[in-house]
């Protein structure tokens, strides 16, 4: 007699009810909203948030029944007004209408904005003590400290989104906190693995929006093609699980089918594989701590046959040796690395730096800072935010030097 397993209801019963969407119209929010669709019975969506294309954010607030809709820029708040109007969805526009719908009451937020902007809305969420699946990782870098002790002093549950800091969550169950010896982020090299010094000097932006496995908005794409997504993601895993430079480690595995690992002391590896959808982590949090199904493609390893395994290359990537110095050095040197990477990834997207000026103008911005005297760790959002915008200034002067030299 073949025996059934019960179906239990009591975790998906506690799954989040109301939900709010930070950064709702990028590819993590559309990955998320894909999944809220698929049971629309289930969620009720409290609020949506974009940049800029108000008909865009208007016409998923009316898709997705919210109830609150809210730009960052001020200049698209007429456009999604006149979106909205026969609807009764509010609207708000700014900086302040971001922190507004993250305050909204929300079970469950998804903060999916991308940059240290996502740090004030993000941070008024947990501050309110509501579950956070957090895919924005720059507000840790940022601020990381700050952010996870306010979490904690709130009551709230940050659940990671970004897939490997979800896969090693997920692994870190399989034991004792004390019992770790390092957690290993695997990293997928990006468009360029393969490439010479010389041929990666000569890249365009076309080239690097082209990510061979993942398809994700423009910042972290580019990130993803200089090794330093890997690098924000050390600085991340240094916070959500509170672990020190050394128990941290990256490993360049080009099929991203491993996302994360964890090796205990008795020398066991516990990793968690999955095909590379963003939605099967989104899934994770959603449903945390039950489970939900997903339409990722399930995982067939005799297809995928072969699964390799190299170590980064810090000459060719240098961004993750910066940001492993970062790191290291701790103070205000990640909130530096953070703020420089964003304003040179803006300038080569902007066609303004060569691709191998990001990593030299975060490294020039970093030395420079460090150099001119305090590096002390913020300890309120105003310190991280005011040397988030030194740090900018000072990678905008040191910008036509280091786009002179890497052209
Ligand atoms: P995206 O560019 O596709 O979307 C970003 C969203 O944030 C959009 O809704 C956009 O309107 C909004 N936004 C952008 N700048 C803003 C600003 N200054 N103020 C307010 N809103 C702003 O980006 P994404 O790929 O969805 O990534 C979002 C975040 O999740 C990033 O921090 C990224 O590192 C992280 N993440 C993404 C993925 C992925 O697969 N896409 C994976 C892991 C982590
Ligand atoms: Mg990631």
């Amino acid at each position: 007699m073949t025996q059934t397993r019960p179906r239990t209801k009591i975790g998906l019963a506690a799954a989040p009810r109301t939900i709010t969407l930070l950064g709702a119209t990028g590819s993590i929010g559309s990955s998320t909203a894909d999944l809220l669709r698929r049971d629309p019975g289930r969620y009720r969506v409290e609020a949506v948030t974009a940049h800029r294309n108000g008909a865009a954010l208007a016409r998923l607030a009316r898709e997705l029944g919210a109830r609150f809709a809210a730009v960052a820029d001020p200049e698209s708040y007429a456009e999604l007004k006149a979106e909205l109007s026969g609807s009764r969805i509010e609207a708000g526009a700014g900086p302040e209408a971001l922190v507004e719908a993250a305050q909204r009451p929300a079970e469950w937020v998804m903060a999916a904005i991308t940059g240290a902007a996502s740090l004030k809305p993000t941070l008024a969420a947990a501050e309110r003590g509501a579950t956070v699946a957090l895919a924005n990782k720059e507000c840790l870098v940022c601020a990381g400290a700050l952010f996870m002790r306010r979490a904690a002093a709130a009551g709230a549950t940050v659940l990671p989104v970004d897939s490997e800091h979800n896969a090693i969550f997920q692994a870190l169950s399989a034991g004792r906190r004390e019992d770790v010896r390092r957690i290993v982020l695997t990293a997928s090299g990006g468009p360029f693995r393969t490439l010479s010094l010389d041929a990666i000097r000569k890249v365009t932006l076309e080239q690097a929006l082209k990510h061979p496995i993942w398809s994700m908005g423009p910042k972290i794409t580019i990130d993803s093609a200089t090794l330093m997504n890997k690098g924000l993601e050390l600085i991340e895993a240094r916070h959500l699980f509170d672990l020190a430079p050394e128990e941290l480690d990256v490993v360049v595995h080009a099929q991203s089918v491993i996302h994360g690992l964890v090796e205990f002391r008795d020398g066991s590896v516990i990793a968690q594989l999955g095909s590379p959808d963003m939605r099967i982590p989104i899934a994770h949090c959603l449903a945390h701590p039950a489970r939900m199904p997903t339409p990722a493609q399930r995982l067939d390893l005799a297809r995928i046959a072969t699964l390799t395994f190299e170590e980064p290359d810090p000459v060719r990537f240098p961004a993750l040796r910066i940001a492993r110095h970062a790191l290291a050095a701790g103070g205000a040197a990640p909130t530096v690395l953070n703020a420089a990477n964003e304003v040179a990834v803006a300038e080569f997207v902007g066609g303004r730096l060569g691709f191998t000026g990001i990593a030299a103008l975060v490294e020039a911005t970093l030395d420079a800072a460090e150099r001119s005297g305090s590096m002390a760790e913020p300890q309120s959002v105003e310190q991280a935010v005011t040397i988030d915008h030194n740090s900018r200034r000072l990678a905008a002067q040191l910008l036509p030097e280091i786009a002179a030299m890497a052209s």
